[in-house]
């Protein structure tokens, strides 16, 4: 036995993570369901570095050094939990099965605790990075004990990417469950980015009138700055491309329907099982969902709306520089509910998650790297207990700067009848939480009315009913 690490499950994730394995010294032992793709890998790749390719589940298990540690890269659902019952039973206590695909966090519970009692360790992994960089430094989020890690950190973090510090982008995240939570809510934030700089696209195109590829020459600029990031970066990208069949730009040839694979759901639909607002996260997945209701569309299309030209040329760039201060400051608003979330995850399973350290390892390899990230990471470094990044003064500060721009930008678009739901939802979540009053004393009202649900008071202890019905008094109920 002489591999230090196996990967079953070679379609291309797989695949580019052993080689990723073999090409930083790694022994790696390789093995997928159907062996062609196996042989293939050695074929194209085996010159990269030390492969151990095995036909059987036998095979690839004796070629394993103790402890062993087997990467599983397959179809996430049923097909891990075929993959993980061909494998345990030839297992021995204290190996270790490593889920890098795309699990829901409460199968990833449901199989650490299953494997858990059969003395093996399983560490649900979040790998971000697409194919790309699952060969050339993904980021990596694994979960499972803090013993496994002892014995899987090091293999891990010599593949991850590295931060512009240096430092690896792969951290012990929490017990069972919470690396793959992270990384859903990772991908949840990914959906809110993308969803803020598609409506910030849609405002310059439509409210500044401005031409695709002027669109993605502002993108670079900004990408200059405050909002540096790879999101960004491939946005200019995309809007500079022209579609060679008909020299249209690329963005005007693509069907408007986004489509989603789940993990932008699982993080609306685990958020409000936590009870945690996500609204920035939610209303990108509506906005994904409405944008694939063709007939819905279809039925609404030619309903009136606004009758505004784009902005005269010497007030566009005024407005460009507004959007840019919306985009910022929703931004911050969707990576402070991302980041609520995992704490309020944290604390009802237990995971004691180190919130600044969640920040440092996106910071590179995973699809919302960017400098940004840093910043988050010196809050929570700064105080370890921030409720929400809203409140550290940084933040606080540059969106005090932009609040003024950031209302103007979501005026402008209702007036121009262009949809802004990140914005919108970011803009009304931040003067929620910044508000002396909320009138959801009034709902409380209401909810006592018709269904006796008591209410507090600001001014005593306990809880309290109106008799609507009768003589309107007031009876303390607890
Ligand atoms: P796929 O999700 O397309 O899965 C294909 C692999 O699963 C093949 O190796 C296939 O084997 C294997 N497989 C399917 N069913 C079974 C089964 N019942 N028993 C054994 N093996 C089975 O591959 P990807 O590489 O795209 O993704 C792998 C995992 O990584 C997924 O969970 C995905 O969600 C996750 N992921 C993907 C990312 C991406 O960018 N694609 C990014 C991050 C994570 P066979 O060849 O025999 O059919």
């Amino acid at each position: 036995a002489t591999a230090q690490i196996g990967v079953t499950g070679l379609a291309v994730m797989g695949s580019n993570l052993a080689r990723n394995f073999a090409r930083h010294g790694h022994t790696v032992a390789v093995h997928n369901r159907t062996a062609a793709r196996t042989t293939a890998l050695i074929e194209e790749h085996g010159h990269e570095g030390d492969f151990i390719p095995a036909t059987t589940a036998e095979e690839f298990v004796a070629a394993l050094e103790k402890p062993r540690r087997i990467v599983v890269m397959v179809k996430a659902g049923a097909p891990t939990d075929a993959v993980i019952d061909e494998f345990a039973p030839l297992l021995e206590e204290g190996d270790m099965i490593i889920d890098g695909g795309n699990a829901h966090f409460a199968d990833t519970r449901r199989r650490e605790q299953a494997l858990r009692e059969r003395g093996l360790h399983f560490v649900g992994a979040g790998i971000s990075g697409g194919e790309e960089g699952a060969l050339n430094g993904p980021s990596i989020m694994p979960g499972g004990s803090e013993e496994s890690y002892k014995a899987l950190g090091p293999l891990l973090e010599s593949i991850a990417a590295k931060a512009p510090d240096g430092s690896p982008c792969c951290a012990h995240i929490g017990p069972d469950a919470a690396g793959h939570f992270v990384k859903m809510v990772h991908n949840g934030i990914e959906y809110a980015d993308m969803q803020l700089i598609a409506e910030a696209y849609d405002l310059l195109r439509t409210v500044a009138g401005y031409a695709p590829g002027r669109i993605a020459e502002t993108f670079r600029t900004w990408n200059t700055g405050r909002l540096d990031s790879y999101l960004i970066e491939i946005t200019a990208e995309v809007l500079a491309h022209t579609d060679a069949a008909t020299g249209r730009p690329f963005v005007d040839v693509v069907a408007d329907e986004a489509e989603q694979k789940g993990t932008g759901r699982w993080t609306v639909q685990t958020a409000l099982d936590l009870g945690v607002p996500v609204s920035g996260i939610a209303e990108a997945v509506f906005a994904r969902s409405v944008s694939g209701h063709t007939g819905l569309r279809r039925a609404a299309h030619g309903l009136p709306g606004p009758r505004r030209e784009a902005l005269a040329p010497a007030e566009a760039e005024a407005f460009a520089a507004r959007v840019e201060e919306a985009l910022y400051a929703s931004k911050v608003v969707s990576y402070a509910q991302g980041w609520n979330m995992i704490s309020s995850a944290s604390g009802a399973y237990g995971w004691d998650i180190d919130l600044g350290a969640v920040a440092g390892i996106w910071r590179g390899g995973c699809i919302i790297r960017a400098a940004f990230l840093d910043r988050i990471r010196s809050a929570f470094a700064a105080e370890p207990g921030l409720p929400t990044l809203l409140a550290d003064p940084g933040f606080a500060g540059e969106i005090g700067r932009a609040q003024d721009a950031w209302r103007s930008v979501v005026a402008t678009a209702v007036g121009h009848g262009v949809p802004t739901p990140g914005f919108s939802a970011a803009l009304a979540y931040y003067d929620a939480l910044r508000a002396d009053r909320l009138p959801a004393a009034l709902t409380q009202g209401q909810r006592d009315y018709f269904g006796a649900h008591t209410y507090r008071r600001t001014d005593r202890e306990g809880s309290f009913h109106t008799l609507w019905g009768g003589d309107r008094g007031e009876e303390r109920t607890g």
